[in-house]
C-alpha cells in the first residue's frame, strides 16, 4: 500500500468487458476480464511487478517457483531465476511429456485438470505457485494440491490480481495468498 509502482501496475492492466462472453448465467455483472498482455508490454510495470516478488521471496528458502498455464508462465520463470529457484510449469491436460500426477477443479461450468511431472519436485521443497489472478481459488487450490501429494510444502500463492468479491482464501487450503492490486 502506498508504493507508486503498484499504481503504475494497476494502470498497465487493461479491464476488457464481456471478454471471452457476455456473462455467466447466473453472475449479476458482466465479465471483466483482466489483461495482462498489456503489463507485459509496459517495460517499467513489468519489472516492477517481478522486482516486488522477488524482493518477497529472495531470503525465503523457496526452491520452486510453479507456475499455471498460460498465464503464471509470464511472471514465475522471471521471479524463478532472480531467487535462485527452479520454475515448475503446471499444465492443462495432455502437454506433459513424463509421468504425470492430475488434480481436478470446478469451473463456473464443469471442471477442468491441472497436471504436473512427478519429478518435478521432492519432498519438504519449499514452493510459491503463481499465476496472474485469483478469482474463486480454485485453480490455486489444484495447484497446491498437486504440491502437497508430492509432499512439498506450499509456502505462499502469489498473483498479480486478487478479484476481491471473491473470497479465494478460503479455498486456498489454508495457505497465504498475496496479490499486487486489486481492482475496484
Ligand atoms: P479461479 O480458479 O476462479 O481463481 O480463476 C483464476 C483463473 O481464471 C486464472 O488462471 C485467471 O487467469 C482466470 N481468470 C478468472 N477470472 C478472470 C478475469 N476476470 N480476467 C482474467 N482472467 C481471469
Amino acid at each position: 500500500k502506498g508504493d507508486p509502482r503498484l499504481e503504475a501496475i494497476s494502470a498497465a492492466i487493461r479491464v476488457v468487458p464481456n471478454f471471452p462472453k457476455k456473462s455467466f448465467m447466473f453472475s449479476r455483472t458482466g465479465i471483466m476480464f483482466q489483461d495482462i498482455t498489456t503489463l507485459l508490454l509496459d517495460h517499467k510495470a513489468f519489472k516492477h511487478t517481478i522486482d516486488i516478488f522477488v524482493d518477497r521471496y529472495k531470503d525465503m528458502q523457496i526452491s520452486v517457483v510453479a507456475g499455471v498455464e498460460a498465464r503464471g508462465f509470464m511472471f514465475g520463470p522471471s521471479i524463478a531465476l532472480a531467487i535462485g529457484a527452479k520454475f515448475v510449469p503446471l499444465r492443462k491436460p495432455g502437454k506433459l511429456p513424463g509421468k504425470v500426477i492430475s488434480e481436478s477443479y470446478e469451473l463456473e461450468y464443469g471442471h477442468d485438470r491441472l497436471e504436473m511431472h512427478v519429478d518435478a519436485v521432492e519432498p519438504l521443497e519449499r514452493v510459491i505457485i503463481i499465476d496472474d489472478l485469483v478469482a474463486t481459488g480454485g485453480t490455486l487450490s489444484a495447484a497446491i494440491s498437486l504440491m502437497e501429494s508430492q509432499g512439498a510444502e506450499v509456502v505462499e500463492c502469489a498473483c498479480v490480481i486478487g478479484l476481491p468479491e471473491v473470497k479465494g482464501q478460503h479455498k486456498l487450503k489454508g495457505k497465504p495468498l498475496y496479490v499486487l492490486v486489486e481492482p475496484s
